[in-house]
This record gives structure tokens, sequence and C-alpha cells, in this order.
């Protein structure tokens, strides 16, 4: 006779809402095991008993064949008594103190539900919530765990009896599917004029929606996780407009797409790309513009080569589509500067005099968030924002702490990061903490995630910039604060990733971050480990005339570096840039050096190189010089400026000089970005230890390929977190964490 056994897995991980319960259920049918499998506060717990060949057959199969959305990162297993149950069951959730199980990100439309959706004999025929437990909304909807219908914002909508049937059935794709409905029990699509009269609802707002856009309207359209403005993108004169409403004379705009075809007659993708586009994330993907085509105004990505480029990610969007031939502009609605708006009457009090016509749902969106944004450099995936689809992120880290530590991010591109049950959850993309909309949403995004979790910090984290919103805000709680070096928290946001525990040499290069010795750094070499660091080389400083204002009025920064090698013989070259009052106003303030901090940071000369490569007007948004430089960059050009080291220093500023005789602009940039490719090894050559690299001027993909094609060693930059400001975070916890193990 052969003996039973009975075994308790307790899993943690992407397994709640994934439909990970039908999946183990239908296993343990397949193996027949008897127990049970349940959700519990931290994730899934199952009991399974049969002969020891059955248990180990469910075991890999449980570990091989997961559904697509779960993630096992976390599992215990123990043998208990055999309890002789008859069958294996689904048991109803049990509700713990310890929330932690994790909250996940919003999904694309999969290809099972899309397939539905254009079948005319399905149910579901061009329903446009159709969604099952392979993809669909989760964060956006959710007000606490466990993921259950009665919190989210599905609570007020009641199933009818065919979802309720497929709903309560394990072996179907959409049992405990949160959102399911269908067009009888589901939400309602409204179509209204700004002044909120109804025009069409359902299926024939969708259509005259498309006839709006197609006749150069700006329209407002409720997505996932917020609005966006939507307008043709082939329609120069219409995209002028939307710039003017929303005073956003150069940012480039996202362009949304039928399908990948469509994306491919204006960009050339390679395989990376491709895959990345399609995912279930959906992201919005930078990729090369083919400059022939004409189905994309010029005005949509002025003087760029460059195109955020991303597909229908709702069945909202895809139906959309079957009434449009043509690209879209699809860009966050919003105030300049403030979050995406993602109810109906902030859009109606805050967006009037930029849409005409918005179409809304009848369900709320209880989480805002903005479309993710990714680049492929060298078929390596950067990520430049991490929101819908990807966030909230979470990684299991090793580490024995117990505490519960909050980490507040940096300023610009903000991101707040928890850390409770060994895991660590970053929030979407929150924005620069520059607006009150945008504090509000820091702190919005806090209590959101502390009522998930029932979490309270007993640490906090924080930059040691004191003028930073989000510094400034963790100095007023009465909880301990620790404060990282803006810098260093970039270096160990990677560390964090790769799991790395020993030394290594860190390049940070950024816009701007608040040094040890009160100076702004930005153009740093840092041997560090995860208890201290050293400086170990940086570009020598030069005055930032006016502080911020030089940020925004670039030409200020080539003002002080020309001054510092030609002293008063720049002014020759100068007034080119400025009026005889204002030069001599601004020279006054770099001989006083009023309000004019040191900075040695390498974002601000991408900045006064770009000035003298013709970008005369104000910076309108972070990142346009880099992008400038991009297009200007002619990989012919090998030659690089004369740089000189002397003890710590970088001594780069003769290069400016150097500059004023090439004249031509493509030189200029070309030689400037080889020489910041020369500068790294130069110096990184130094060195055995592993090279890590983060900070926002990697962002740059023409200087990233350069150094990972001209490196014999691996560079390790991240792929997960963001390599911006919104990756400081993790970096924050790195640091706090693993001193607490040592
Ligand atoms: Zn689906
Ligand atoms: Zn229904
Ligand atoms: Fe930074």
């Amino acid at each position: 006779m052969i003996s039973n056994m009975r075994l308790l897995y307790c899993i943690e991980g992407m397994v709640q809402g994934v439909g990970f319960r039908p999946f183990v259920y239908a296993l343990a049918l397949r193996h027949a095991l008897s127990g049970f499998v349940l959700n519990n506060e931290k994730g899934v717990n199952i009991e399974v008993e049969g002969s020891k060949e059955s248990l180990e057959s469910f075991e890999l199969a449980l570990f091989r064949e997961l559904p697509p959305l779960a993630r096992i990162d976390f599992f215990s297993k123990e043998a208990l008594t055999c309890k002789n149950d008859k069958h294996f069951e689904i048991h109803h959730s049990e509700e713990g103190k310890n929330k932690s199980s994790l909250v996940l990100p919003d999904m694309s439309l999969c290809d099972d539900c899309l397939k539905e959706l254009h079948d005319p004999h399905n149910r579901r025929y061009h329903y446009f919530f159709i969604n099952c437990t392979n993809c669909g909304p989760r964060y956006s909807i959710i007000k606490t765990v466990p993921y259950d219908r009665p919190n989210t914002s599905m609570a007020p909508f009641v199933m009818c009896d065919a979802c309720q049937s497929e709903y309560t059935n394990p072996l179907d794709r959409r049992y405990h599917a949160q959102p399911i409905s269908c067009s009888t029990c589901g939400p309602t699509l409204f179509l209204r004029s700004i002044s909120g009269k109804v025009i069409a609802t359902d299926e024939q707002a969708l259509q005259h929606l498309a006839a709006l856009i197609r006749s150069g309207n700006i329209v407002a359209m409720k997505g996932m996780g917020g609005f966006h403005l939507v307008c043709d993108a082939s329609n120069a004169a219409v995209v002028e407009r939307l710039r003017e409403r929303k005073k956003r004379p150069s940012k480039p705009f996202a362009v949304m797409f039928k399908n990948l075809d469509a994306i491919e007659e204006v960009c050339e993708l390679t395989h990376h790309e491709k895959e990345g586009i399609c995912s279930l994330l959906r992201p919005i993907v930078l990729v090369k513009q083919n400059k022939k085509s004409r189905l994309i105004a010029p005005n949509v990505a002025p003087k760029l080569d460059r195109l955020g480029v991303f597909l229908p990610y709702t069945p909202l969007h895809v139906i959309l589509f079957e009434y449009l031939k043509k690209p879209i502009v699809a860009t966050s609605a919003n105030l300049s500067g403030e979050p995406i708006i993602y109810e109906a009457k902030t859009l109606v009090n805050k967006l009037s005099h930029v849409v005409d016509y918005y179409l809304d749902y009848n369900r709320d969106i209880v989480n805002s968030s903005d479309d993710s944004v990714l680049q492929y450099v060298e078929n390596k995936r950067i990520v430049m924002r991490s929101s819908r689809g990807m966030a909230p992120q979470s990684f299991r880290l090793k580490s024995t702490d117990d505490r519960n530590i909050l980490c507040v991010g940096a300023h610009q591109k903000n991101a707040i990061a928890i850390y409770l049950n060994h895991q660590m959850i970053i929030s979407p993309y929150i924005g620069d903490l520059d607006t009150i909309a945008s504090c509000e949403l820091f702190e919005a995004m806090l209590e959101r995630f502390k009522e998930f979790y029932d979490f309270e910090p007993e640490l906090i984290v924080a930059d040691m910039h004191p003028y930073y919103f989000s510094t400034q805000w963790a100095k007023k709680q009465t909880i301990p604060c620790v404060f990282v070096q803006h810098h260093y928290a970039h270096i160990l946001s990677v560390m964090c990733e790769y799991a790395l525990d020993e030394t290594v040499l860190g390049i940070a290069w950024d816009g701007t971050g608040y040094g040890d010795d009160g100076t702004i750094w930005g153009g740093e070499f840092l041997l560090c480990n995860t208890d201290t660091y050293e400086r170990v080389a940086y570009f020598e400083p030069f005055l930032l005339l006016g502080g911020d204002a030089s940020i925004k009025d670039t030409k200020r920064i080539l003002a002080s570096l020309l001054w510092d090698v030609l002293g008063t013989d720049a002014d020759a070259v100068l007034c080119n840039y400025f009026d005889e009052s204002s030069l001599k106003r601004l020279k006054q303030v770099y001989t006083k050096k009023i309000n004019s901090p040191l900075c040695s940071s390498v974002g601000r000369l991408f900045d006064a190189v770009a000035v003298l490569c013709g970008m005369h007007e104000r910076i309108s948004y972070d990142g346009e010089s880099g992008l400038l430089l991009e297009s200007l960059y002619d990989e012919r050009i090998q030659e690089h400026y004369t740089v000189h080291f002397e003890d710590k220093k970088i001594l780069y500023k003769p290069m400016f000089l150097q500059m004023l005789e090439d004249k031509e602009p493509s030189l200029i940039a070309s030689k400037f970005l080889n020489t910041l490719v020369y500068i790294f090894f130069e110096v990184s050559s130094k060195y055995s230890q592993k090279k890590v690299i983060a900070g926002g001027v990697f962002q740059n993909r023409t200087l990233l390929e350069q150094l990972m094609n001209k490196s014999n060693e691996t560079l390790y930059f991240p792929h997960q977190v963001a390599i911006n400001d919104g990756g400081v975070c993790a970096g924050q916890l790195y640091k706090v964490l693993q001193k607490s193990t040592h």
C-alpha cells in the first residue's frame, strides 16, 4: 500500500489576481492530489496531499508552467500530517494583519481577449472593457489588498449571471478576474463636450471620437491610468494648436499607432524594440524615425530623429483604431509640470482651454499613472519612466532586515520606495516636485501605499539636498531619518538591482545633485561600497550663474565657462548671445559670485555645448540639449578635444576654446560626445573594480552606445530601475539595508 504525504507551500511574489489559484487547482486535479489553495495577506498557501511521486511532479509543474503574469519570489515548504480530504478546493481569502501581498501593475489587452474582441460570435464582441485574469487593470482600480472586487472601483458594478458563472468557475480564463464585466453589466462610455453635454455613448462615442480626431479636433480620452490628450499626428496645424494651448513649444509628443506594421512605415525597429513595443507593458519606446515619412507631422518631435511610439493598450484604444487610419498624438493630459489628470472634473477645470471634447467612462481611476518610457541601447533596456504596466515594481531583496523603511527619492522624476517583508516596492513615476499638484501626488502616493499594506515606516531615507521637497518632508516627520548623497544613491540603485555588495567604481553623471561639500555635483567618479564612498575624480567645477536660472537660460553656463578660460576676452563672443546690459549684469553675478554655486555637472555641460550648436532659446524641457547633440552626432568623426587630468580634477574647460574654432555644430557635438567617452575610459581604466553607471546623462543613447561598444569589460547600468532620478529611491534603500545586515 502506498503511503500518502501532505505538504504546505507558502508562496510570495506576483501570485494574486493573476490566475494562480485556478492554475494550482488544475495542477492538483491533474496530479490527483487533494487539499486546498488560498490567498492570504502575504501571498498564496497551498496544502496538497497524495503520493510522493505525484507531489514531486506537481512541484515541478508548479514552477514550470506559471500563468503569464505570475512570478514566484519566495517559497517555503513543510510536511504536515495527512488529513485525508476528499477533494482539492479553492478556499476563501484569509484576511491577515501583515499585508504584504503585491499590488500588480495594470496590464494591456492579452491576445485571447483581443481575439474575442474581434469575434462577432463572442458575447464580448467590441466590448471596450474586455479583460481576463491574464490582462486588464489592477493598480489603477485597487484601494487595498487583497485584490478582491469589493476592494476595487469595480465594486459598484453587479455582475450579470453570465459574468458571475465565468467568475466562479475555476476552469474559466476569467475565474476571479476582478474587473470582469460585459456590455450588460459593465461601465458605460460617454463622449461629452467640454461643457458636459453627452454627445454619444458606448460604441457610438468611439465612432464619434474618431470622427472628431479626423476632422482636426483636440480631444481627451480616459485610458487606464488617466486622460490622454489626443489629436491627428499627421496634421501639423492641430499639433501646433496643441503646442500653443498646452504651452509646450518643443518637447516631443508620443505617438500611438494602430499596429506594429503602422509603426514600421515610419520608424526603423530592431528586434528588441519590437518585442518591447508589443509586450504586455505596452510602454512608449523611443525609436529611430525614418525621415522620409509624411505620416507624422514634423512638429510632433521637432528637430529630432527619435520618436516615442506605442500601441493601443486597452480594448478602448483598439476599437478607436477600427475607425481611425492614421496615428495619433497621445500625451498625458496635465498642466505643464503637473501630474496626469484622471478625473473628468479636474480635466474640465484645468484643460477646458485645450480640449473641446472628452471621452469618459463611469469607472473610477483610483490610482493614476502615466505611460512608461523605455529605450533600447545595443539591445539593452533602459528605463526612463516606470509607470503604467511596470509600476508598482517589486523586488525581493536578500536581506535579514525586518524594519519597515520608506525612501522618498530625489526631486525631479520623483518616485518613492517602500521596504517591507524583504520586498522593495517602487511607486510609479510621480514627477518633478516643483508644483503644488506634484507635491500633493507625492503625499497621496505615500498614503495609498500605506493603505495597501497597513505600512508605517520605522525609518525614512531622503536625499541630502536641503531644499528638495522630499527632504524637507522627511525632516518634518517624527521618525528617524537618514540622508544619502544623490550620486552615491544613483550608483547604489544599480548595485541594488544587481545585488552587488563589493567595492565598485561608480560613474554618476547627471543634471544636478547636492554634494557633500555643499556644491552641486553631477560629473562624479565614486569608488564606493554600501558603507561608504570616495570621490576619486570629478569635472572641474564652474559657477552656475544665478543657480536655477542657468538651468533654463543655458547661455549663462556658456558665459561662465568662457569667462573661466578667456577672461574678459570672452565678451566678444558672448555679445552674440546677450544684449549689452544683460551681459553686464551677468558679469557682475560672475565676478561677485552672487547666488552662483560651484557645479561639476556633466548635464550642464551638454547645455553649454548645445548653445554653441545653435540652441539659443530657453530650454523648454529636461534633456533637450542631449537630444539635440545626439541628432547632430556624426559617427565618421572620431576626434575628441584635449583634456587634462590634475589630481582628482578633470580639466576640460579649454575644450570650449577649441569649440569656438570648430564652429560647425555637428563637428562640435561629435567631438564633445567623443571627449566624454575618452574621459570615461581614461579615468575608469585606472580601477580594477566593476564599473557601475547611472544618472540622467546616460539616457543619451549615443553616449551609452559608444561606451558599450568601446568597453572591454561589462558595464553595469540599470535595466529594471530608472537610470535617471526615478531610480534614486532604490539606492537610498540599499544604503540603509546593507548596514543593518552587517
Ligand atoms: Zn485577457
Ligand atoms: Zn456581465
Ligand atoms: Fe540625479
